[in-house]
């Protein structure tokens, strides 16, 4: 595989440059000095229930397909949610995806069933469980966003109740470049 290290660097978000940077300055976020840290974190709003990546079972039929099934039908729906709006900011990025350590973090907003009383019950402490909501999100953000999950080196997830539609957010960022959470 061939990859070209731009001995001059050009932002693919913003177009600054090594000559020209962001007013207050900024920094590459790697080496192939194609984003800027202005530029660098990912900030996707996905709507919807968010799906626990349960358990599946793989297994092979008698002609010799492999065929893997999933305790939850819901999750293929949530999780091509997850990869277009991914996919929406690398097709925008030309392709680019991190290939350094990144940090994520994803604050689930869950649907309050309407009898559930804020003062009963003020934290959704139900299914689905943080850590399979989780992983519902890495594995599609895997291959679009990120070359491979095991370069997420810091995970930060919770689950509230939301009055409105249900939605996660999630941010992906470069280590070394700050966090800059800007829910609108
Ligand atoms: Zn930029
Ligand atoms: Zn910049």
């Amino acid at each position: 595989m061939r990859r070209a290290t731009p001995t001059a660097g050009t932002c693919l978000e913003c177009g600054c440059t090594d000559a020209r940077a962001c007013p207050g300055g900024c920094s590459w976020v790697d080496e192939t000095r194609q984003l800027c840290s202005r530029c660098g974190p990912v900030s996707l709003k996905v709507f919807g229930s968010c799906q626990p990546k349960g358990s599946t079972r793989t297994f092979v039929t008698k002609r010799g397909k492999t065929v893997v099934t999933s305790d939850n039908p819901g999750l293929r729906g949530w999780e091509r949610a997850v990869r277009t709006a991914a996919q929406t900011v690398t097709t925008r990025r030309r392709g680019y995806m991190f290939m350094g350590p990144v940090s994520v973090t994803i604050a689930f907003h869950l649907n309050r069933p309407k009898s559930v009383r804020p003062t009963r019950r003020l934290f959704p402490t139900t299914r689905p469980d943080l850590d399979k909501a989780t992983r519902g999100i890495l594995d599609p953000l895997t291959g679009v966003i990120f070359r491979d999950d095991a370069q997420v080196v810091e995970i930060h997830a919770t689950k509230d109740y939301t009055n409105g539609a249900p939605f996660a957010w999630i941010h992906v960022r470069p280590m070394g470049v700050p966090l800059e959470w800007e829910e609108s």
